[in-house]
């Protein structure tokens, strides 16, 4: 089932379109890292999804339908972190944001706390939190009222390495226990690797490129890419002499082995010693972080 899907998505700011006929597909289960730099256009997608900023054109459904209205009362969003009051505890911030949403009384704000890692602050004040437990607090908020669909703005910006675990987790577990649906927004690239399901990545307002983790791993493959005059001879030894099942020849004649690559020296040697001649030998491919750089419109 679609959860968010956009068409032709636009908003005008300045007679610039900050974000331009987007078209994006978020699918139920889905952690979807919407990727770009800053100004890219995310928040202001993101503000839109919410309610928060009105579409110059184009539109959206929610859940399969065209009553947004109604959808967004499945959605949980933070967007621009959301005033937490310093001198309160994680419960009491709990208690106001559920009584200023209007939620039911009978909330559970110790199982909330429970869900986000919070349980045991007590009556720590959240000016004594660090910037994890601050962010984890504004998702708990989020998670107030139910939510089938988190729309997350920034949640690991400026956090420390324990602070991202600790989010990481929590988005996880929601993902994977509480069966939601994920749209989390990022500028760092790496991160997000280690959870999203789909990536879309945003560049000045157009949204460039689509795709799962599974695509995205493909594209990042490393392999080594041989060009050799006796093909199949080639071949032949790479088989019988390093055991290589995954290789491939390309419709330039290169061969392309996908396994053992640390061992390029050596195929080489192998090759050389039994005459065939290679004009041409490297391990290729992109990294992540690489790909992702270059459709983010370089840093
Ligand atoms: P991101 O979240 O990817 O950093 P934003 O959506 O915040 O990007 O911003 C996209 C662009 O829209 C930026 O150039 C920003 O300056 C501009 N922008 C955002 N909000 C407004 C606004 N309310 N009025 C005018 N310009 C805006």
């Amino acid at each position: 089932m679609m959860v968010l899907e956009t068409s032709g998505l636009t908003k005008t700011y300045r007679r610039k379109n900050v974000v331009n006929g987007v078209n994006m597909h978020v699918e139920k289960g889905d952690i979807y890292g919407f990727i770009g730099k800053n100004g890219a256009g995310k928040t202001t997608l993101m503000k839109m999804v919410c309610g928060l900023a009105r579409p110059s054109a184009g539109g959206f459904t929610l859940f399969g339908s065209e009553n947004v209205s109604q959808g967004r009362k499945k959605i949980g969003c933070v967007i621009e972190q959301p005033a937490l009051f310093p001198r309160m505890t994680a419960r009491e911030n709990l208690i106001y944001y559920s009584k200023m949403q209007g939620c039911d009384k009978s909330m559970d704000y110790e199982r909330i706390l429970g869900m986000v890692g919070l349980s045991d602050t007590g009556k720590l004040k959240t000016k004594g939190f660090s910037l994890g437990m601050k962010q984890r607090l504004s998702i708990a908020i989020a998670l107030l009222g139910s939510p089938e669909f988190l729309v997350l703005d920034e949640p690991i910006n400026g956090l420390d390495p324990t602070g991202i675990l600790e989010v990481r987790q929590l988005l996880l577990h929601l993902q994977q226990e509480k069966g939601m649906t994920i749209l989390i927004s990022s500028h760092i690239l790496g991160e997000l690797g280690k959870m999203a399901t789909k990536y879309g990545i945003i560049n000045q307002g157009n949204l460039v490129e689509e795709f799962t983790a599974e695509e995205l791993n493909q594209k990042t493959v490393h392999y080594v890419r041989i060009g050799a005059d006796h093909r199949d001879k080639a071949c032949q030894i790479l088989q019988e002499k390093f055991g290589i099942e995954q290789m491939q020849v390309l419709p330039d004649a290169s061969i392309c082995v996908y396994e053992q690559t640390e061992r390029i020296g050596a195929m080489n040697r192998e090759l050389v010693s039994q005459n065939v001649t290679v004009s041409y030998l490297a391990v290729e491919g992109q990294d992540m972080e690489k790909y992702f750089v270059d459709r983010m419109g370089g840093m």
